[in-house]
């Protein structure tokens, strides 16, 4: 096991990052709003075009698609929470990983993913990169390590992971993911996106790591973005003129958003330790009660011992929990009991927003997914996935969430 470098902690390395003033001395950064950039000597504008030059290296930003410098700053800011070299941002989560995936993958390639990943990457790999690109992935359980093993081979170039995953809150070995990557030449692609700060996928021997910045890191389900983090290199690939996926493709964030995204990332750690600490509490008074809750801050979870590994405790196991309520109509009942009678949060997709959110997996954000495959994920047909929200008291939830399950029948009261 590769461990976390005792040096490396995510908030300390994003404060020192923190050193951008807005144009007139600002405390926060400026909203460069422009599309396009001034060269002050033309014989540069060729060499920015041959790649010879970036906005740090005597050219300018050239054009909104390719640099902006709000945008530029806030992947600084985000590679410094990684602990990466680089990083960049892109207007939503699936831009990011699509444009990583590409970058890394042509005509031919081969995948392999975790067979627990979010809806619409899964349709990515399974569907619409099979069809349009002739990339085939192959699903795996990454926990056997030796399947995985199997999985890769000749011209396998990315095996595919969330760090916690989507929905069923399976934890990745990244260490031992990155050895068997690195033994076939692949690139291990981390998710990051239920455990920002919580896991540091580069330090543990990760390639790339992408972040849906719409959950956590926006925190108020306002903005939808993304960011692509790694090797200087990598991230210079990305936005190269003529093969880069990020500028030709153009999933490019808005320097508006980059900088409402800046103000929240001074706060992270707050609300991520919070969401955690919340989420924790409930699982383990569910737990002590018979409930089927699914968490991995539970020392009964199969990866509870792997995270608290390879984790920054500070910011605990993540604010997603899961309750299988084992078919449809009950996890609709509990659902709507805990949004329309209890108000302890809503009845809605996404994840990471202040207030909690419940959604059907296997109905909604997983749906992507053929039954079989849903059934081998673990993907039961009433896991309900609940965003554990920070917003009130925490007894006071707990009362609303203690009576929703007792109205269900999780809970049982003795007289
Ligand atoms: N990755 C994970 C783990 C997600 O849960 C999601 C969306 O739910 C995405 C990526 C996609 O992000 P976005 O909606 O910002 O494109």
């Amino acid at each position: 096991m590769k461990p976390v470098p005792a040096q490396f902690d995510p908030v300390e390395a994003m404060a020192r990052a923190r050193h951008e003033f807005g144009e007139h001395g600002g405390v926060n950064l400026s909203i460069e709003a422009s599309t396009t950039f001034t060269v002050m000597h033309a014989e540069v504008m060729p060499e920015i075009f041959q790649g010879r030059r970036g906005p740090d290296s005597g050219g300018c930003y050239l054009y909104g698609r390719h640099f902006n410098p709000t945008v530029y700053a806030l992947g600084h800011q985000l590679a410094a929470m990684e602990g990466a070299e680089a990083g960049y941002c892109t207007s939503s989560g699936m831009g990011a990983i699509a444009a990583a995936l590409l970058q890394l993958c042509g005509h031919g390639d081969h995948i392999v993913a975790s067979d627990t990943i979010y809806g619409g990457t899964y349709a990515l790999l399974n569907d619409y990169l099979r069809e349009k690109s002739g990339i085939v992935t192959d699903f795996v359980d990454i926990s056997d390590l030796a399947a995985v093993e199997r999985a890769c081979g000749n011209g396998t170039r990315v095996l595919y992971a969330e760090g916690i995953a989507n929905p069923t809150l399976k934890v990745a070995d990244i260490p031992r993911l990155a050895e068997i990557a690195h033994r076939h030449d692949a690139m291990l692609v981390i998710d990051n996106t239920f455990s920002p700060l919580i896991l540091s996928p580069l330090q543990l021997g990760a390639d790339v790591v992408v972040h849906s910045l719409t959950k956590f890191i926006s925190g108020a389900s306002d903005i939808v973005a993304g960011a692509v983090l790694g090797r200087t290199a990598f991230i210079q690939q990305l936005m190269d003129l003529h093969t880069g996926s990020l500028m030709l493709l153009g999933p490019t964030m808005d320097p508006h958003q980059a900088f409402e995204l800046s103000l929240r990332l001074p706060h992270l750690a707050l609300r991520v330790a919070e969401h955690s600490r919340r989420a924790k509490v409930f699982a383990e008074r569910m737990a002590a009660q018979g409930v089927p809750v699914i968490y991995p801050g539970l020392h009964t979870h199969p990866g509870h011992a792997l995270l608290s590994q390879m984790a920054h405790t500070d910011y605990g196991c993540g604010g997603v929990l899961c309750i299988d309520l084992e078919t449809r109509a009950r996890a609709d009942d509990f659902m709507e009991l805990l949004q329309n009678r209890y108000r302890f949060g809503y009845m809605a997709v996404s994840l990471g927003y202040f207030d909690t959110l419940m959604s059907c997996s296997g109905a909604s954000t997983s749906s992507e997914l053929s039954a079989e495959a849903r059934d081998r994920a673990g993907i039961s047909p009433g896991l309900v996935r609940l965003s554990i929200g920070i917003t009130g008291g925490l007894e006071q939830r707990w009362a609303q969430l203690d009576a929703a399950l007792s109205d269900v029948g999780l809970i049982v009261r003795s007289t």
